[in-house]
Order: structure tokens, then C-alpha cells, then sequence
């Protein structure tokens, strides 16, 4: 087996890959892929997978989940079109690359744009503090972890404003308090399931309530009034984030996930801090527990390294092309010991 650092799509437990392989062959006397979404025994999955993210993220009432298609970047557009309030003015935190293409969204859907705070000036190194945030926005928008930089928010803004979060790369990662969010949205390939689906979790009092005409796949409350099924949804990557999320809750659930997590980021970020060949490219405070990215401090033993890792069966370990360097990403599915072996080629270097 190989170690999977890739960011995206993401290495899921092994016992999901197991029987989402089984459903492929055999669901309920069909293939999952090719069973009617209109079908009782499909329309039973599509209403668990919706339970169990509430489940798992302690939803409150008033909030609909729904599995979308477009990725988080259609999410982008979405986002902008449901919110847009009676300024069509939208505050947005620029934290990196996937920040940058939500701000060119929200402007496409008509909103002036401002960027609250950014992070551009370091190379997306840090996240900025939040002051000075305008009162007349319709909804302020971030990234809760930038997978391409590597940093991570540690705590939720405190603002009045309507709050909006992609959330792609570290949902189901850690706890999160959904109250503070109108919405929150995510790709499901990064922590979730097969790339396909995209989840929303929505305020159901914000349904309906945008000043713009809204395309109709991109109206949210048309999906709501659906229960998710307005068109044909991404069949297979539903039944699989399902049998994750069970996964998930069988397994003590978030608060597990976060421990594991933070235990694989220490391990790791440790080795680069003590290791006098690498260095981290982010600062300390504003670290990602998903997605850790570091660079060797002599270049010239790149070769080795790499040849190194890629001997140790390590996969999707080189760096995004905007950063350089390297990126070790960590969801929840990938094994301790996946670490440790990295840790130990690290140490041989
Ligand atoms: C991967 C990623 C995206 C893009 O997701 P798609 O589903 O490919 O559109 C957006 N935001 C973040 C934070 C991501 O990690």
C-alpha cells in the first residue's frame, strides 16, 4: 500500500473503499451505479447521508444540508448569489488561492467586492487579524483552511454580519460550532468522499432572501424545496460520504478525528522544526493540521530527498506549483503510521 499525502481527492478508510467496491457490484440487486436516484432505496441514502452530517457536525435546527454538484467552485457563485442582501456589498478575507477565486465570483455575481483582510502581501503566509470590517456588507466570506498555503483559521471571526465558509479542506476534521455560519460549504473530495458531491449546510432563514435573480441550479432554495434532489444528484459520491460519515460516527466522531489529527500535525511539524534540512514556509500560529507545507533549507538534496520518498512508497508529497517546496497533506483517513514512515525518510535524509 501506498501513503497517500495527496490534497485532494482524499485517501478514505480502508473498510469504505471495501464496501463502496461491494455497492458497485451489488445494491440491493443493482449496481449503485445504475440505480434510479428516484428509486426508495436511494432516496433512503440521500436522506442518511443528509442526518448524518448533521449527526456528525451537531447541526442545530434551522439549518438544511444538501449535496450539490460544481465543486466548492461553483460554491463561490453560489454563495454570492444567495447572500447578496439589499447593499449587494460583500466582504471577503483573501487567505490564498481558492479566496482569491471566491472574491472573482462574488464580483461575477454582480457584488462589489471588499477585501476585509488579506494575507497577499506575505504570499498567503498567515492569516490577518480582522478590524475595521464595514457594517453595510450583506455577508463576509473566508476560507477555514488554505490548502495550497497551508494555514489554517484557529478560531471562528466574531462578527454580527452574516458568516460564510468554505470549508473544502478541514471539514469533519475538528469540531465546529455551525450556529456561528449562514452558510457552509465544502468539496467532498478532501475530507468526505469521491469527488462528485459538494455539501451545503444552510440557514433556513436566509432561504429566498437574495436581491438577485438567481439562476435556477443555483438558488439554493430550490434544492431545499427538493430535499437535494432537483436534478439527478451525484449518486455515487453520496452513497460513499454516507458510508464514510457512518465511518466517522461509529468511530467517536469528530472529537476522535481532531485528536488523531492534531497528534499526526505535531508529529510532523515537530520533525521539520528539529530537522535542520527543512523549515515550515508558514508562521507557526496559523499552521494547518491538513495540509503542512515546509521546504528543505539546501536544495541541492532535493534529488535525494525525493528519491528517498518516493522510494518509501510515499505518494503526492510535492508542493503546489504557486508555492514551491513540498506539501504533505493529512486528512482524516490517513494513518498514523503513514506519518511516522515520513518522518523516518525525513530523518535519513
Ligand atoms: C479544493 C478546494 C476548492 C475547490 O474545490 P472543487 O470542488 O475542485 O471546486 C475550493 N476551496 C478549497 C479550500 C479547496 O481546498
Amino acid at each position: 500500500m501506498k501513503h497517500n499525502f495527496g490534497a485532494g481527492p482524499c485517501i478514505l478508510p480502508q473498510e469504505v473503499f471495501k464496501d463502496a467496491a461491494a455497492a458497485v457490484l451489488d445494491f440491493n440487486g443493482l449496481s449503485i451505479l445504475e440505480v434510479s436516484h428516484r428509486s426508495a432505496d436511494f432516496v433512503k441514502v440521500m436522506e442518511e447521508a443528509r442526518e448524518n452530517v448533521k449527526k456528525a457536525l451537531n447541526v442545530p435546527e434551522g439549518y438544511t444540508v444538501l449535496f450539490l454538484q460544481g465543486g466548492a467552485s461553483l460554491g463561490f457563485l453560489i454563495s454570492a448569489y444567495n447572500f447578496a442582501g439589499k447593499n449587494k456589498k460583500a466582504g471577503y478575507v483573501n487567505t490564498g488561492t481558492w479566496s482569491t477565486k471566491a472574491v472573482k465570483e462574488g464580483k461575477n455575481a454582480g457584488l462589489e467586492v471588499i477585501e476585509i483582510a488579506s494575507s497577499e502581501d506575505k504570499g498567503f503566509n498567515y492569516i490577518p487579524e480582522l478590524n475595521d470590517i464595514p457594517e453595510d456588507l450583506d455577508f463576509i466570506h473566508y476560507t477555514s483552511n488554505n490548502t495550497i498555503a497551508g494555514t489554517q483559521f484557529k478560531s471562528i471571526p466574531e462578527t454580527n454580519i452574516p458568516l460564510i465558509c468554505d470549508m473544502s479542506s478541514d471539514i469533519f476534521s475538528q469540531p465546529i460550532d455551525v450556529s456561528k455560519f449562514d452558510l457552509i460549504y465544502a468539496g467532498a473530495q478532501k475530507n468526505l468522499g469521491p469527488a462528485g458531491s459538494t455539501l451545503y449546510i444552510v440557514k433556513d432563514s436566509v432561504l429566498g432572501k437574495s436581491t438577485l435573480d438567481i439562476p435556477t441550479y443555483l438558488d439554493l432554495q430550490v434544492h431545499a424545496k427538493k430535499d437535494s434532489m432537483f436534478n439527478t444528484p451525484p449518486v455515487f459520491s453520496v452513497y460513499v460520504a454516507n458510508l464514510n460519515l457512518k465511518y466517522m460516527i461509529k468511530n467517536g466522531g469528530v472529537d476522535a478525528i481532531a485528536k488523531r489529527n492534531e497528534e499526526k500535525a505535531e508529529l510532523l511539524y515537530n520533525e521539520i522544526d528539529n530537522n535542520p534540512n527543512f523549515e515550515g514556509t508558514t508562521e507557526v500560529k496559523d499552521r494547518s493540521l491538513m495540509n503542512v507545507t515546509f521546504r528543505l533549507t539546501d536544495d541541492s538534496k532535493k534529488e535525494r530527498f525525493d528519491q528517498l520518498w518516493n522510494d518509501g512508497n510515499i505518494v503526492g508529497l510535492k508542493g503546489h506549483r504557486s508555492v514551491g517546496g513540498y506539501r504533505a497533506s493529512m486528512y482524516n483517513a490517513l494513518e498514523i503510521e503513514s506519518v511516522k514512515a515520513l518522518v523516518e525518510i525525513m530523518k535519513a535524509l
